[in-house]
């Protein structure tokens, strides 16, 4: 698990893991939380109690239901305010946002920034600050989420976006895909050394029943073929050694949609 430190107390960062391969993000500091996607609330529910949490805020990302489910029985449940994006098929938003707003919460002692992000869907959010990036479904490590709504160019752009962020910044993704996003981007650079190495910690990590996230943006600048589009290894494994970014990235995406996904259904963490 990962941890990150403010002045006077400490921040915890961790994944619930949920339905087949869905993970709702708590940050806590002091007795206090934010939960993030909860596709279901029972799990998140229990979580909160073992660990003696109290959840202030309840952030949505898209209106997936593996997203939203559990949103308003936890919020019943806790009092946590929800915040998501202007989207009529999340009806129990409390605080509509978009892209540019800020989300302060003085109790996790949090200031975030709200990121459109659409591609996967339309209306698509992200959270950042602090050092953590919550970015649901259009960043994965080693992958992105598909396309649904909107275009390529779209989820091109909020990918070039996040991946402008700081190096050190930590990206909690919705979902344990890394070792199926790593089978697909294996084929697109093979002898890439970070990806090699990467592959290699995700799967001796999903062995031992960890979770292979947190990544950093620094490692999916290095070893995420969707945010390497520029990479001349890249253009040239999707046939497009003269191609711009775009269209690359679109390449790439449909050669991802066609791959075998044997390997989506990653054994649950305990
Ligand atoms: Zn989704």
């Amino acid at each position: 698990m990962s941890s990150t430190r403010s002045s006077s107390n400490r921040r915890r960062l961790f994944p619930v893991p949920i339905l087949a391969d869905n993970y709702v993000w708590l940050w806590a500091r002091g007795g206090h939380c934010l939960i993030v996607d909860p596709g279901e609330a029972a799990p998140v529910l229990a979580r909160l109690d073992a660990e003696g949490l109290e959840a202030v805020a309840i952030l949505l990302t898209h209106h997936h239901a593996d997203h939203i489910a559990g949103a308003e029985d936890i919020r019943k449940a806790t009092g946590a305010a929800v915040y998501g994006p202007r989207d009529p098929r999340i009806a129990c938003v409390q605080h509509e946002v978009t892209g540019g707003d800020r989300i302060r919460l003085p109790a996790l002692e949090l200031d975030l920034e709200v990121l459109a992000l659409p591609g996967h869907t339309r209306t698509h959010v992200g959270y950042f600050g602090s050092g953590v990036l919550f970015c649901g479904d259009t960043l994965f490590s080693l992958g992105c989420g598909r396309i649904f709504e909107g275009s390529a160019e779209a989820l091109h752009a909020s990918l070039e976006r996040l991946a402008k962020l700081p190096g050190e910044t930590l990206v909690c993704p919705a979902h344990e895909y890394t070792l199926a996003n790593a089978a697909f981007a294996l084929t697109i650079e093979p002898d890439n050394p970070g990806l090699r190495s990467r592959a290699a910690e995700a799967e001796r990590l999903r062995e031992a029943g960890l979770p292979t996230l947190p990544s950093t943006i620094a490692r999916e600048r290095q070893t995420n073929p969707f945010l390497r589009c520029r990479e001349p290894a890249v253009k040239r494994a999707v046939g497009l050694a003269d191609g711009d970014p775009v269209a690359v990235f679109a390449a790439l995406r449909a050669a991802k949609d066609r791959f075998p996904s044997a390997l989506r259904s990653p054994p649950r963490m305990p």
